[in-house]
């Protein structure tokens, strides 16, 4: 990462990016990408981060204001994939549509935000807030019923999980659970909270389990695991 960006985060989070970029052999390189401003009213520009088996780039609403909390978030994204060898959900080749592509990345982030979310929270605490706030409005989208059917159904049951499991944060679980009563949805948010808890030391077993509950195609799905040293990408169906 150029120094202009290292020297505004803290020593820890630098340390971080360091051990990254080291480790994975790729330079972390910051973009200003104004789309993202302005995204959620009432919430802080989100950040983003795009990365292959040959760059990592994280892409900031604003060159000038680059805080510890956002950036750890994409980091922990980016150590995952290119540090530990996680797969990354992707559509297989031949069944590949603009719109599959954008469900399984909203899917991806999901599955992976169960678990570096705990880790953020842990380091910077201050995040709980943030997250809190955040699931106050898509559950509340969910419970309004202003998303598409298949959205408020996986939204509801993983938003249960995920309010109690990362969480903890009772208000917002009462506020779950009256959704999941009125949809009807208790027995599968209980069989989803069992499976995906002993699921998620696993990023492929943790797919498995939501592809079962939510029935999805299974070959649609492949896994993309990158080796950045190699430079290589290399894609495995899930079945
Ligand atoms: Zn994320």
């Amino acid at each position: 990462m150029k120094k202009t960006y290292l020297c505004r985060l803290g020593s820890e989070i630098q340390a971080l990016v360091e051990d990254i970029e080291r480790r994975s052999g790729i330079e972390i390189c910051v973009e200003t990408d104004d789309s993202r401003v302005g995204r959620n009213v009432g919430e802080p520009d989100p950040l983003a981060c795009v990365i292959d088996e040959s760059e990592a780039r994280l892409l900031v609403p604003s060159s000038t204001e680059l805080s510890d909390g956002p950036v750890l978030h994409e980091l922990l994204h980016i150590h995952r994939f290119l540090v530990e060898g996680v797969p990354q959900i992707s559509v297989c080749e031949d069944r590949w549509t603009p719109h599959l592509e954008q469900v399984f990345a909203q899917l991806d982030n999901n599955l992976e935000h169960l678990v570096i979310v705990p880790l953020e929270i842990q380091r910077i605490p201050e995040r709980h807030g943030l997250w809190v706030k955040k699931f106050r409005r898509v559950l509340s989208q969910v419970r309004d019923g202003k998303l598409p059917k298949a959205d408020q159904k996986f939204l509801a049951i993983y938003g249960r999980f995920f309010v109690d499991y990362v969480l903890k944060d009772t208000t917002l679980l009462e506020l779950s659970e009256s959704i999941l009563d009125t949809l009807g949805l208790q027995s599968e948010a209980e069989v989803f909270r069992q499976k995906i808890f002993s699921a998620l030391s696993s990023k492929e077993a943790a797919i498995r389990v939501v592809v079962d509950l939510f029935k999805l195609d299974p070959s649609l799905i492949c896994l993309d695991y990158l080796n950045p040293r190699r430079r290589s990408c290399e894609q495995k169906s899930l079945h």
